[in-house]
């Protein structure tokens, strides 16, 4: 749990700076969204999410593991989290918007797939 922090993690910086590199522009942390979206990109009329493993319980990940110690605790917190990301999806979309959500692991691993995916929801 050493890795957590709330915004601006090294993930969505480095997502970030990709995306700007290629020439994307886009408002981040944008707080009359549903769930105040990390990055969105008003042309492309495109939110992305960027989750951390821990904090949106990446299922199957190392990172997403419930702490042995308060797992009750964690358990229903955690829950709380993925119902709450579901319904800010569920809220984008019905004002109109599409929503990417990505992996803090997936963009740390595999970052060309990543902006592969990007490039083809923007432009597919
Ligand atoms: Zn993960």
């Amino acid at each position: 749990m050493a890795k957590i922090r709330a915004k601006d993690t090294k993930p969505e910086i480095t997502l970030r700076s990709t995306l700007h590199r290629l020439g994307y522009r886009f408002r981040i942390h944008v707080k009359n969204l549903p769930g105040k979206p990390d990055i969105v990109l008003p042309k492309y009329k495109t939110i992305i999410f960027v989750n951390g493993c821990f904090w949106h319980w990446h299922k199957g990940c190392p990172e997403g593991r419930v702490p042995n110690t308060n797992s009750k605790f964690w358990k229903k917190k955690l829950t709380r989290t993925v119902e709450r990301d579901k319904q800010h999806q569920i809220d984008c979309i019905s004002l109109g918007w599409k929503v990417l959500t990505f992996w803090e692991c997936e963009i740390e691993t595999k970052l060309s797939d990543v902006i592969e995916r990007v490039n083809r929801e923007l432009h597919g």
